[in-house]
């Protein structure tokens, strides 16, 4: 059984510098010491808009952040991370490898999935695997990959969520149970992240949970993706958050 108070972190935390998120760090750092947490993982979005500017500041800002927030001192421990999406040109790789919680997934806004298949999809995931930490929702705007808009798990959605599951365990990527897509339960997302997680049980699969938090009150709440875990009872020490040595590790204490 697996209880809030053993979740030590939120590891998906957007603030402003996403551009579509409302928070600043501070007030993030605020409402993770409220909810007891002891890491957060700030998971900005990655943008390239191709302006040189742009692209120095881009990485600076994801690379200080971490330093900034520990110079403060607070109780929380601050994980700088990004989030990237499948398909995205990365520029100036080497650096962004600095980061302690890199994530990639796949953001509707930013990839048109409908122009691609299954495969293609998976590819992009191969491709990054190796230089990230965890993939995030996985399950989301599946229905859409070639341009169905499918809600039933068919056995083409089985087999890309099973080889994604799969190239996870192969190149210790962690796999992602995030609580924003079981809020917003779009059709199908439900059936898709209860089929994966329990594929990635028996798999011996690590995973993650990240509230996807755009407001700061929302950091640290994982109702539903408690009530997920513990109905299909998922072992608690393979999950990041409630296990200080993985946590300790990622962020190079
Ligand atoms: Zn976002
Ligand atoms: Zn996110």
């Amino acid at each position: 059984m697996i209880e809030k108070k053993d979740i030590l972190a939120d590891l998906h935390i957007h603030t402003i510098g996403s551009e579509h998120a409302y928070s600043t760090l501070y007030e993030c750092i605020r409402c993770a010491a409220d909810a007891g947490l002891k890491y957060i993982a700030i998971t900005d979005h990655y943008y390239n808009d191709g302006t040189k500017l742009h692209k120095i500041n881009e990485i600076n800002r994801f690379i200080y952040l971490e330093k900034e927030a520990a110079r403060a001192q607070n109780k929380v421990h601050v994980l700088g991370g990004a989030e990237f999406n499948i398909g995205q040109n990365i520029e100036s790789w080497e650096k962004l490898k600095e980061l302690s919680w890199k994530m990639i997934g796949v953001h509707g806004m930013l990839l048109n999935v409908k122009e691609f298949s299954y495969d293609d999809i998976y590819r992009f995931y191969e491709q990054r695997a190796d230089d990230m930490d965890c993939f995030s929702h996985i399950e989301r705007n599946v229905g859409k990959i070639g341009g169905y808009n499918e809600t039933e798990l068919t056995d083409d959605i089985r087999n890309y969520l099973c080889s994604l599951v799969t190239l996870a365990k192969e190149k210790n990527v962690v796999l992602e149970v995030n609580e924003s897509t079981l809020f917003a339960d779009e059709p199908g997302d439900f059936e898709r992240m209860n089929y994966w997680l329990n594929y990635a049980k028996s798999n011996g699969n690590l995973i993650s949970l990240g509230s996807d938090s755009h407001y700061c009150e929302t950091i640290g709440r994982f109702e539903k993706a408690l009530d997920l875990l513990n109905a299909i009872d998922f072992p608690k020490d393979r999950i990041v958050n409630c296990n200080p040595d993985l946590l300790k590790q990622f962020s190079d204490l």
